[in-house]
């Protein structure tokens, strides 16, 4: 165990504007703040429509809309992007919608330098982190840079009325999972346990109200404001054995981001929880639950999201291959990690059973 008072922390200069309409109304003063004149817009093809106004918003100061986002950022996907920002001349970028658009973003900023915006329209947090994501020949790597952090992030609960029930579920276990992840990191601090513990708080309380009203404005904004906490988190710490685990299911077997997340996560926190009984109990009691990793599979699966990775596409035959890749990461986690643990923890996973804290 630590010491909860031996630590650094690095505030991170993000300069957060959190208001209903702020895409459109907001964006245009944050880029003028930042004295930019050509940005170029990016976000995915199904949010075109969104950045379209931002960029309508934005008037002259945009050169152009990029819709060419890709979950998990292909390295030709970047490519295009880097070069799209050039011919355009741009001096800065805006990135409308999710954690794939935001990547895009991040991937611009990281081989350009330009100032990056964030307008979010999801609750995966990689608006408030360094950390930027780029897959290549099937292997995604990611990294840290400060140059990828957002100057500005605009939160618009208003974007993320459009998300659909599913999606704004596991997109929630996603930042969550950023949460229980800072909480056991080497480099946690008492200003990261308290953000993440009121970030799994606001979000387990949001996501029920979401999926029984996608349109409250009021139960959107919870939601979004425990991204922000969650996301916030993530950017302080050092990812451990979950992250990396959706990283390989994600970029080696084209596993979908969020719904990944969601169904390991509990797996993952079981695992854990003996050798980080703090970070367990602090989740347990943002749940108002006995055990963590229960409730958290029991939240998401009340609300209807995947169970298993076989029910995401895995198959048997992934499993030993992808416990390998995995446990060939270096990566801090508070319970070493072995690659006969990540079989047993995967294949639970993979039939959706309960979760338990045995050793295995
Ligand atoms: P995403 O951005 O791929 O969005 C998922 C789908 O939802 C897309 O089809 C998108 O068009 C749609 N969508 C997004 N917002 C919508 C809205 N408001 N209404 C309707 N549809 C909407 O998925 P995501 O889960 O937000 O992000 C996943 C990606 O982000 C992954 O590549 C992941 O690695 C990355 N990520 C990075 C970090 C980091 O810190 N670098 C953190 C979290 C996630």
């Amino acid at each position: 165990m630590t010491d909860p008072l031996d630590f650094s922390y690095e505030s991170r200069p993000v300069r957060v504007v959190f208001r209903p309409g702020a895409a459109v109304s907001a964006t245009p003063g944050e880029v003028e703040r930042l004295g930019l004149r050509r940005v170029l817009v990016v976000c995915g093809s199904r949010g075109a429509e969104t950045a379209r106004a931002v960029a309508d918003a934005l008037g002259p100061a945009c050169v152009g809309v990029h819709d060419r986002a890709r979950m998990h950022v292909p390295t030709e996907v970047a490519d295009a992007a880097v070069e799209a920002a050039r011919a355009a001349g741009a001096d800065g970028c805006v990135a409308v919608g999710g954690g794939s658009s935001i990547g895009l973003g991040k991937a611009i900023a990281l081989r350009t330098g330009l100032p990056l915006i964030a307008v979010p329209s999801t609750y995966s947090g990689s608006e408030m982190t360094p950390v930027w994501g780029l897959t290549e020949h099937g292997v995604k790597r990611t990294g840290r840079d400060a140059k990828v952090l957002p100057r500005s992030v605009v939160y618009d609960p208003e974007l993320t009325l459009s998300l659909p029930v599913p999606l704004s579920v596991t997109s929630g276990v996603n930042a969550v999972a950023h949460a229980v992840e800072a909480l056991y990191a080497p480099d946690t601090s008492p200003l990261v346990a308290l953000m993440a513990e009121e970030g799994v708080r606001a979000m387990a309380r949001a996501l029920p109200a979401v999926a029984e009203e996608p349109t409250s404005p009021d139960a959107r904004g919870r939601a979004l404001y425990g991204a922000w906490l969650c996301g916030s988190c993530l950017g302080a710490t050092t990812m451990g054995l979950h992250h990396k685990v959706c990283h390989v299911l994600g970029g080696t077997f084209s596993l979908p981001h969020a719904e990944t997340h969601t169904v390991v996560l509990p797996y993952v926190l079981a695992h854990n929880a003996p050798a980080a009984p703090d970070a367990a109990a602090a989740v347990a009691r943002a749940l108002d639950a006995a055990d963590a990793a229960t409730a958290l599979r029991e939240l998401s699966g009340r609300l209807g999201a995947p169970r298993s990775l076989a029910e995401l596409g895995l198959t048997e035959a992934d499993l030993a291959p992808a416990a390998a890749q995995i446990a060939g990461q270096a990566y801090a986690n508070p319970r070493p990690v072995t690659a006969e643990d990540v079989l047993v923890l995967l294949r639970a996973a993979y039939e959706g059973v309960p979760p338990t804290t045995a050793a295995h």
